[in-house]
């Protein structure tokens, strides 16, 4: 006789990405470091502008440490003997450093349930050692047989038999789990 595993009526809410089949992740960070520097020259002050592309800051979050060379510009300004001695660079060249990251697309086959649940605490017993434990604990495992694979969900935490006892999760029908949650609902009070 396998043993159920009840649905945890309390646990049952609808799922608000219901029938979705697309999930949004968090994916590449790019890190952008624009870096100025200048000379005097006897043609003027020559700065030049680097900007380095990488994923990784410092510690300090003040440079990248794994950033590689994208792109260099050079700009000389002339000394001019009624301004500032040198020059100042150009005024949208400034040191900085800006983090970006995208969002990754993930596709999966089967849109998501309409009902999400967990299931309830039981215990089972592996048909090998005897040992009672609760049914999360269940391992698994795979390998192969001849040319097969073959898989077992149900390993014993305990011996490591293979299918150690017989389990079955109770399954219910969007129609049931949606009258579940229905009873969850807070009641209003009548005045
Ligand atoms: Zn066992």
């Amino acid at each position: 006789m396998p043993t159920k595993i009840k649905i945890n009526r309390k646990s049952v809410k609808k799922n608000p990405n219901a029938g979705q089949s697309v999930h949004h992740l968090p994916g590449r960070i790019t890190i952008t470091q624009v870096m100025i520097t200048g000379e005097c020259t006897d043609g003027g002050a020559v700065y030049r502008k680097r900007t380095y592309i990488g994923s990784k800051l410092s510690p300090d979050k003040q440079q990248l440490v794994d950033g590689h060379l994208v792109g260099e510009e050079t700009r000389t300004i002339e000394y001019n003997n009624a301004g500032q001695f040198p020059p100042p660079p150009p005024p949208d060249w400034k040191d900085s450093i800006s983090v970006n990251t995208s969002i990754q697309e993930i596709h999966s086959l089967t849109p998501q349930p309409n009902w999400l649940y967990e299931y309830e605490d039981a215990e089972v017993e592996c048909s090998i050692c005897r040992s009672e434990f609760p049914w999360e604990k269940l391992e698994s495992d795979y390998g192969w047989d001849a040319d097969d694979e073959i898989y077992s969900n149900s390993v014993c935490p305990e011996c490591g038999a293979w299918e150690c006892c017989e389990i079955e999760f109770e399954k219910l029908s969007d129609k049931e789990l949606e009258a579940i949650a229905k009873l969850n609902k807070p009641k209003r009070r009548k005045k």
